[in-house]
């Protein structure tokens, strides 16, 4: 098979123009910060780049060498920049910049020094490679995605070739080479081009995309104010567990907790303080609670714990516990010091067939506002039945 050279040559400059006209299309109506701007620019830096490189000898050739270079260049500045911008990391100055000024005067002071200007001019793109690379593998940004492997792939597979570029410049082997020689060179660059392009593309795009989908989940399934899963989030775990516990006979107790005289913190301080002191409680609650025990915000004031593996006598004393820890930590309210307590029912230790998610969350309820009407500050047990609870023992109102 021969590769046809000017029909490579379109074939990808018009994928990459197609991509960049796309890219902007979904940046269209985004500011102009937004990611995808810096990366449609980008790809049409890069379509500047082959146009210069492949129609060279119908530009002046200096110009054709210098702008195909700093077009790549600023290419490659271009994506590192979207992927800041994606990652929500300022990039410091100017210097990102600094790249596309070393090639431009690597070009100028070795126009027609081919091995140095090739050597120098591709360490500095495969730099630009790393930089981009590192940010891809910086362990600290949670929010790549699967979206991330392609990137790095495509980009090593990029890495790879400038360096065997600057490997052959630096032997010498591109100053004597032959027509055909460079023929088949520029035929293999064009198709690896084609396919880094493509694929670069594609996994930032999967990455804009896999983050919008997050963050509909999130918001879809946390409570904005406290951070915890909101109502509809933690009813969906404890439907789970509950069906879980009842396949595999394991106890699990559901706890439901509620501020004592929370409006009177309204009341007092305003609404304000009362939503730092709903985040001050529930960051208490949450410090407090194992791994595997989920919770969230059931109400205005009212938590909701799911105890799974949890006998009654466990679930008892991690209340307790939870509560002593919300009466000794304050919510700090610019000179105030506002201390609140909470009242807690119980739904503890084994569950039957018949118990329903909304069951259990009854009878803890129902003990809850039994520790409301003795007196607040306290937690309470459910009743439930002896003929439930294996080795059932008379259950006591613990007092607070
Ligand atoms: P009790 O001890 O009987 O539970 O008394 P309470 O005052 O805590 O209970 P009540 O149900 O009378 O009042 C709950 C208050 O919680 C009323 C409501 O304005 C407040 N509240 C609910 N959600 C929020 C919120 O998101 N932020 C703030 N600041 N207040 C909230
Ligand atoms: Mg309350
Ligand atoms: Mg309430």
């Amino acid at each position: 098979m021969s590769l046809d050279m000017p029909t490579l040559f379109v074939a990808v400059t018009a994928v990459a123009l197609l991509l960049a006209f796309w890219v902007a299309f979904m940046a269209w109506g985004q500011p102009a910060r937004h990611a995808l701007w810096a990366w449609a620019l980008g790809l049409m830096c890069c379509v500047i780049s082959q146009v210069l490189f492949g129609l060279i000898d119908h530009f002046p050739w200096a110009l054709a060498v210098i702008g195909g270079n700093v077009a790549y260049a600023c290419s490659l500045a271009l994506m590192l920049l979207a992927l800041r911008r994606f990652q929500e990391v300022e990039m410091v100055g100017w210097r990102w910049l600094a790249p596309i000024v070393l090639v431009g005067l690597i070009c100028v002071l070795w126009l027609y020094e081919v091995r140095w200007r090739v050597l120098g001019v591709t360490l500095v793109f495969s730099g630009q490679i790393v930089v981009i690379l590192l940010a891809l593998l910086d362990r600290s940004q949670k929010q790549h995605g699967r979206g991330r492997y392609i990137l790095v792939g495509a980009f090593t597979t990029l890495l790879i070739i400038l360096l065997m570029r600057a490997a052959a410049a630096a032997s010498g082997a591109l100053d004597g080479q032959s027509s055909a020689e460079g023929a088949r060179w520029l035929a293999v660059v064009f198709l690896i081009s084609m396919g880094v392009i493509l694929s670069i593309t594609l996994g930032f795009v999967y990455m804009t995309v896999e983050r919008a989908e997050r963050l509909n989940f999130e918001l879809a399934m946390k409570d904005m104010l406290t951070g915890l899963a909101n109502r509809r989030a933690i009813t969906d775990q404890l439907l789970n567990t509950v069906a879980r516990a009842q396949r595999q006979g394991q106890y699990l107790s559901v706890v439901m907790l509620d501020i004592d005289h929370f409006k009177q913190v309204n009341d007092s301080y305003g609404h304000q303080a009362g939503d730092m002191v709903l985040r001050g409680v529930a960051q208490t609650l949450q410090s407090r609670l194992r791994a595997q025990d989920q919770i969230g915000r059931f109400g205005g004031e009212e938590f909701l714990v799911i105890l799974p593996d949890t006998n009654l006598e466990g679930a008892q004393t991690l209340a307790e516990a939870l509560r002593t820890a919300v009466e000794a930590t304050p919510t700090q309210w610019g000179a105030h010091s506002i201390a609140v307590t909470i009242s807690i029912g119980v739904r503890g230790g084994a569950v039957t067939g018949g118990d329903t998610a909304d069951s259990l969350v009854g009878a803890a309820d129902a003990a809850l506002y039994r520790a409301k009407q003795n007196g607040r500050n306290r937690t309470e047990l459910a009743v439930v039945a002896a003929a439930a609870v294996p080795g059932f023992m008379a259950m006591q109102a613990t007092q607070a």
